[in-house]
């Protein structure tokens, strides 16, 4: 039986402790919900305040040129291709997940044009079901949404672009990607990566990749509503078409030329002006990942995740995780099925213990790597028996905003 002493033990041993201090998180709260909105980098509040007093408030226009927001797509976008181990002239920061998948999608799909099929799986994030299938019908081709199983055999030479989320943003499953790029590629398919749940939380390799979108706001920190990422493999740079062509992807924006000219490099991937201040945010917030081995986040992580789902079989009645058992097959949050699952979320809230629920009777626990603690992990499950025992989850009266 696992006891608070080995996790505090874990943390003890933990090479990558002292980058917790690099967050402000509220005192008493035990937060898991990194993987929806990550938590606030120390520094950040700082900079923005520099970037709306200063660059905003004096140096006004002029700000483009000397506090290089123009070149921040491209120079945030660097940053993030380091935590993603691409090239860094490869990733271009900008948008939103939806916006940026849309853009993707379309350019893959467009290098595929005699082909019929657009792929992805049930599992995947409701918006990118919904985006693929407005790229599916503005090109003539059809989405084919098959069961997370079965998207390798069903590849074929019908496919023009494969779409999938590496980690599944509901129960943690994790697809194979080199495997599953490598099986598309093979019958002539682009692939295209959603990496929502996966980038900041573990090493990639999106060496053979054509594409990959991602959020700001998720494992990066970037605050809410933070500008997404794009990857595009060099190889397609050039004959990338983004289907909105807008200024900020022209080769020459200040010509204010008629008729448009697609920028060199992964810049053409832009469309309008971006929103500099959440840029800001976002940039400054990556600075938490200063000198940090990707690889032994992903160690961290994995060693959080199975704490989690050990003490769930050990300590927890009535609670399935739905999690997969393989390290190598899941992400880095822990989900657990039960049928009174908003209830005891809210009562867990109530707690300071911070996760999320989703339907139909989902418990979503994210752990960060980042800052995230073993023994939280311990505190946690102790507040999910907590829970159980005094049957405060009947008694809590759930608070109905839009969000959860
Ligand atoms: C969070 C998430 C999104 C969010 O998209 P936005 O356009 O940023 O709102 C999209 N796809 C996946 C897989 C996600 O996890």
């Amino acid at each position: 039986m696992l006891r608070r002493v080995d996790f505090e033990e874990r943390d003890a041993t933990d090479p990558l402790a002292e980058l917790r201090s690099r967050f402000t998180l509220p005192e008493g709260v035990i937060y898991l919900d990194g993987n929806s909105l990550g938590p606030l980098p120390r520094h950040v509040p700082d900079v923005i305040d520099d970037a709306v007093r200063r660059q905003w408030g004096s140096d006004l226009i002029r700000s483009w040129n000397d506090n290089a927001w123009w070149e921040m797509p491209v120079r945030v976008g660097a940053r993030i291709a380091s935590l993603i181990g691409v090239p860094e002239d490869s990733v271009v920061v900008g948008d939103t997940t939806s916006v940026a998948l849309f853009k993707a999608a379309s350019a893959a799909r467009r290098l595929r044009p005699d082909r019929r099929v657009i792929l992805t799986d049930s599992g995947n994030f409701p918006t990118d079901l919904y985006v693929l299938s407005s790229v599916a019908e503005a090109s003539g081709a059809t989405l084919e949404i098959v069961e997370p199983e079965r998207v390798g055999e069903r590849i074929d030479s019908d496919v023009a672009v494969m779409a999938l989320t590496h980690v599944d943003y509901r129960t943690g499953r994790r697809h194979a990607m080199e495997e599953l790029t490598a099986a598309a590629q093979a019958e002539g398919a682009l692939v295209v990566w959603d990496l929502c749940h996966s980038a900041g939380a573990m090493s990639l390799d999106l060496s053979t990749a054509d594409m990959a979108v991602g959020c700001g706001y998720k494992y990066l920190n970037g605050g809410p509503g933070a500008p997404a990422f794009a990857y595009i493999h060099p190889r397609h740079q050039e004959v990338f078409v983004n289907p909105i062509a807008g200024w900020w992807g022209h080769a020459d924006p200040f010509a204010m030329e008629p008729g448009f000219r697609p920028a060199g490099g992964v810049r053409r991937a832009l469309v309008g002006t971006q929103p500099i201040l959440a840029m800001v945010a976002l940039e400054a917030a990556l600075d938490a990942f200063e000198g940090v081995d990707m690889a032994a986040l992903r160690q961290k992580s994995e060693l959080l995740v199975a704490g989690f789902v050990d003490l769930v079989d050990e300590r927890l009645e009535g609670f399935e995780v739905v999690t997969p058992r393989q390290a190598s097959e899941r992400g880095s949050h822990v989900s657990v099925a039960h049928p009174e699952a908003a209830g005891i979320m809210a009562a867990l809230i109530e707690r300071g213990v911070i996760g999320d629920v989703r339907p139909p009777n989902l418990l979503r626990f994210g752990l960060a790597p980042l800052y995230s603690r073993h023994v939280e992990v311990w505190d946690a499950v102790e507040a999910i028996g907590g829970v159980m025992e005094s049957e405060a989850w009947k008694r809590v009266v759930t608070k109905h905003g839009p969000v959860t």
